[in-house]
């Protein structure tokens, strides 16, 4: 079966991946000349660069299994870091409980009930209910008015911007959980990860393995049009050329695609093989 997936981002590469090694012809499109999507990286020809920022936490299980699963674990490097809050000019380390115990901007109160939000949201599991509710009304019933504004409304405007408006709880949760996970309660310290070389060796490895498993990946093409064949598979619109396809993915943002027909198509698919 021939199958394209379009976008070499990380969820792309990963699917060519994967297919590839269950037998399937694979051909990636990425319209950038430069793979990675959101985790791409800048060449500055003698060392390369993460674009944007990107951490691996303890808790990214699947993502440190597949890791080694590619042959890249011994590459993982973790570290301890500090966390600061820059608050009425001035940077408060809060990396450990002494020193957030000590962050003067929030009262005693506010600090307690600070405490508690991150505690219970740790403790979460059935996050389902938050998606209900609104991130602003969750953290102001949980923290109070005044530590919200204080310390939550900051970190979601820089965040988000003026959409944080637009945002259920579940949002803070996952970060909640997330950074929890990362602290070693033996040392209360933060342990963060990362791979030698940054995301570009990850990249790399995997433009490997998809051409090792008789797949390829074609770089600098955007696809314009997916349209379904009126017998049997897809048609993919690049340019001024057709491809033919048995099946397609589309792991690029959804608002890019709006045929139903193509999204129904897909999803199926994607159910069936993974
Ligand atoms: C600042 C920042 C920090 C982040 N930090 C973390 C982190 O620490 N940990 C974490 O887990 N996640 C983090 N993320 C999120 C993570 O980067 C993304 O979830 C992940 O990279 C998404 O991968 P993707 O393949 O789904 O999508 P994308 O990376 O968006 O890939 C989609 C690809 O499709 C291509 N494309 C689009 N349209 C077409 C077309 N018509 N034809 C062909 N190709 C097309 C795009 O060029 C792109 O390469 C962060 C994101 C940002 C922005």
């Amino acid at each position: 079966m021939n199958i394209a997936v379009i976008g070499g981002g990380l969820m792309g590469l990963v699917l060519a991946h994967r297919l590839s090694q269950k037998g399937y012809v694979v051909t990636v499109f990425e319209r950038n000349q430069q793979l990675g999507g959101l985790a791409t990286y800048h060449d500055y020809g003698s060392f390369v660069w993460d674009r944007f920022y990107h951490v691996i936490l303890p808790s990214d299980k699947h993502l440190i299994k597949y890791l080694h699963e590619i042959g890249l674990g011994d590459q993982l490097r973790w570290r301890s870091t500090s966390t600061g809050y820059y608050v009425d000019r001035k940077l408060y380390s809060i990396s450990n409980t002494l020193e957030f115990l000590r962050f003067p901007p929030l009262s005693l109160w506010g600090k307690l009930r600070l405490a508690f939000t991150l505690i219970y949201g740790s403790r979460i599991d059935n996050w389902q209910r938050l998606e209900k509710i609104s991130v602003e009304d969750w953290l102001v019933k949980l923290s109070g008015k005044k530590t919200y504004q204080k310390f939550w409304q900051p970190l979601l405007l820089a965040k988000l911007g003026e959409s944080y408006q637009k945002v259920s709880a579940v949002f803070i949760w996952s970060y909640i959980k997330r950074l929890f996970s990362a602290r070693d309660s033996s040392l209360n310290k933060e342990q963060l990860g990362y791979v030698v070389g940054g995301y570009k060796t990850v990249f790399d490895r995997l433009e490997k393995l998809i051409y090792a498993a008789g797949s390829c990946i074609c770089t600098g093409v955007a696809v314009k049009k997916i349209i379904p064949d009126s017998i049997n598979g897809l048609w993919i619109e690049r340019g001024n050329t057709k491809e033919h396809f048995d099946k397609v993915i589309f792991t690029a943002p959804n608002d890019t695609l709006n045929n139903n027909t193509v999204i129904r198509h897909v999803e199926q698919f994607v159910q069936t093989v993974l």
